[in-house]
């Protein structure tokens, strides 16, 4: 087991200090995979599943909202800066790749339901105009993917702090969480039909499934997986208007 990050100089750094290193490694996350992504699903060979144009200007708003929500995570270091000084939160510095395979596949899980059950509320009558921002992209692209009102942006990123309130992780592992949010969430908001050959509701079609979800928002709430939403009753059929 190597101790690769010392453990004082991450609990050493000002509260100042931990929001910055946040809000602006997920801002070189956020803006270097989707720029590239979006570059290379544009790309004649990646087949579209909607053909429609975005919308005037979705990229430059995509843009400004993603900011916003990148501020909320930043917001959110600060209950787990307070919560790792104060002991409620525990972390451990050692390294090894079993553990992190392991909370690597609960964190994979978690961010599952995590974002099914926060999809969902916003989904209710009451709290659909705050995820109307996300709907404003009705042909999902890279950007979208964190193009969120600034509460649900909130909602979401507590994916982290929440699960370190039942189980103490390997630092790495949970670096490991935003890198799979940011590249699964991309993949989900390409538009591209990877698998054309498979129906709406198989594992492989995550990027059709919310390309339509975009479309046609009454189904398919999950965010990369269908099985909650073959659990609860949420898959939608093929594209009807098709
Ligand atoms: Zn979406
Ligand atoms: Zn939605």
């Amino acid at each position: 087991m190597d101790k690769y990050f010392a453990e004082t100089d991450l609990l050493n750094l000002s509260v100042f200090d931990f929001f910055i290193i946040t809000v602006v490694s997920f801002s070189l996350l956020y803006f270097s995979i989707t720029t590239i992504s979006y570059f290379i699903f544009k790309r004649d060979n990646f087949k579209k599943y909607q053909i429609q144009a975005l919308r005037p200007g979705q990229i430059k708003t995509e843009i400004k909202r993603s900011f916003v929500s990148i501020l909320m995570f930043g917001f959110l270091s600060v209950p787990i800066y307070f919560g790792l000084h104060s002991g409620f939160f525990k972390i451990h510095f050692e390294f090894s790749w079993s553990v992190l395979l392991g909370e690597g596949l609960l964190l994979f899980i978690w961010n599952e339901v995590h974002f099914y059950s926060v999809h969902r509320f916003f989904h209710l009558k009451p709290f659909y105009k705050f995820h109307a921002d996300h709907h404003y992209s009705h042909v999902p692209n890279p950007f979208s993917a964190y193009s969120f009102h600034w509460s649900e942006g909130i909602l979401l990123g507590a994916v982290m702090p929440l699960i370190m309130c039942f189980h103490d992780f390997q630092v790495t592992s949970l670096m490991l969480l935003p890198l799979l949010s940011i590249g699964f969430n991309v993949l989900g908001h390409s538009n591209v039909d990877f698998f054309p050959a498979y129906s709406m509701n198989s594992i492989f079609s995550f990027s059709k499934r919310h390309s339509l979800h975009h479309k046609v928002p009454h189904a398919n709430f999950g965010f990369f997986l269908p099985y909650l939403d073959a659990i609860f009753r949420t898959s939608g059929p093929d594209d009807e208007s098709k």
